[in-house]
């Protein structure tokens, strides 16, 4: 039997999954797997088990995360326009003289070290493998990359460590953070980024997405790994949280949340229930080339018609099989927004006042 991966209780509940899952580099996933919820720390989380393993390791092999869309970074539309989202998590969070010896933990190709290229920074970044774009391969300030086997042995220490969509990967994250605890200078930080499912349920879909976070289980792991959290922000980035977090020996008293486990069982179910509901329409398009609509094909029985999208650097490149068109005005088909939360709702207000689709979303 599964042990917590927060508090290593055995007492759990079964949450059982009736969905086709993705991956998070965007790819169809023929797997399935169950959920379990802890009944002691409330954590939400796949229930690890050979079959389970065996199919993460599938998927990590191939994984090919943004760059098969040419692109360094994932792209945020907010409010209309069209952002990378580690220059607005660096320009909220991390735009600091302090901050001097960068390290990016989960480096892939290097996102998160972008925003910092260009300012007088040493950049180090470690991985399983070298990803990283020649951007920063031959930037100065770049210094090395650190195979993620020497990185556990390696005394350097640094001022911030940053862990964008990491740590919902792992299967360690006590021991993983207490390492990188270990690495950090007298004043360094942490900065995490994780999905906030509570806010976005597409997350669920996720199979690689190893837990789900909420704050309390966040708070406890901070504290079983001897770290304290100095913030976290659900609103800056809707549907993910991002959190600072220092050394600590004492814990301060952070003020949790009251998302008990009836309601966090409720809200898993609803999630289900939700899909099969939008299984009664006969055929839809839909809006974005992201995980999420990903997810909506794959579990959608009826026809799709179209892949739309806002971003018109993806107009006329192929998803699915399917040519990316942009929205067309006087279209009245069934427009399912694969949003969440905020999103959904200033998307499907900026849609209605300009366009005629009928627009359908998960609730
Ligand atoms: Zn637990």
């Amino acid at each position: 039997m599964n042990k917590c991966i927060i508090c290593e209780s055995k007492e759990q509940i079964v949450l059982k999954s009736n969905f086709k899952f993705v991956s998070s580099d965007i790819k169809k996933i023929n797997f399935s797997t169950n959920f379990f919820i802890c009944n002691k720390c409330g954590c939400l989380q796949k229930k690890i088990d050979k079959n389970y393993l065996k199919n993460i390791n599938k998927i990590y092999k191939k994984y090919t995360g943004f760059s098969k869309y040419n692109e360094i970074d994932q792209r945020k539309v907010l409010n209309g326009g069209n952002f990378n989202r580690c220059e607005l998590l660096f320009k909220k969070f991390l735009n600091k003289n302090k901050y001097y010896e960068v390290l990016d933990y989960g480096s892939s190709n290097g996102a998160m070290l972008m925003p910092f290229i260009g300012l007088n920074k040493k950049l180090y970044a470690t991985d399983l493998k070298c990803n990283l774009s020649s951007k920063i391969l031959k930037n100065k300030n770049f210094i090395r990359f650190i195979n993620l086997k020497n990185f556990q042995k390696s005394r350097k220490k640094y001022d911030v460590i940053t862990m964008i969509h990491v740590l919902e990967h792992l299967r360690q994250p006590k021991e993983v953070l207490s390492n990188i605890r270990r690495k950090l200078n007298k004043n360094g930080i942490i900065f995490v980024q994780i999905p906030n499912f509570l806010l976005n349920p597409f997350d669920l879909s996720v199979y690689d997405h190893t837990i789900h976070f909420d704050k309390n289980t966040l708070i406890r792991l901070a504290i079983e790994s001897n770290l304290e959290i100095i913030k976290i922000d659900e609103e800056f980035m809707n549907g993910e949280f991002s959190i600072i977090l220092r050394k600590s020996y004492k814990n301060k008293n952070i003020k949790k949340n009251n998302e008990s486990i009836l309601k966090k069982i409720d809200y898993f179910n609803s999630f289900g229930e939700k899909i099969k509901k939008i299984n009664k329409i006969k055929n839809l398009s839909l809006l974005g080339s992201s995980i999420s609509s990903l997810f909506i094909k794959e579990n959608f029985k009826g026809e799709i018609k179209n892949f739309y999208d806002e971003d018109l650097s993806k107009i006329g490149k192929y998803f699915e099989g399917k040519r990316i068109k942009k929205l067309a005005k006087q279209n009245k088909e069934n427009l399912f927004l694969p949003f969440y939360d905020k999103k959904l709702l200033q998307i499907t207000k900026r849609l209605n006042k300009s366009y005629d689709y009928n627009l359908i979303c998960l609730d």
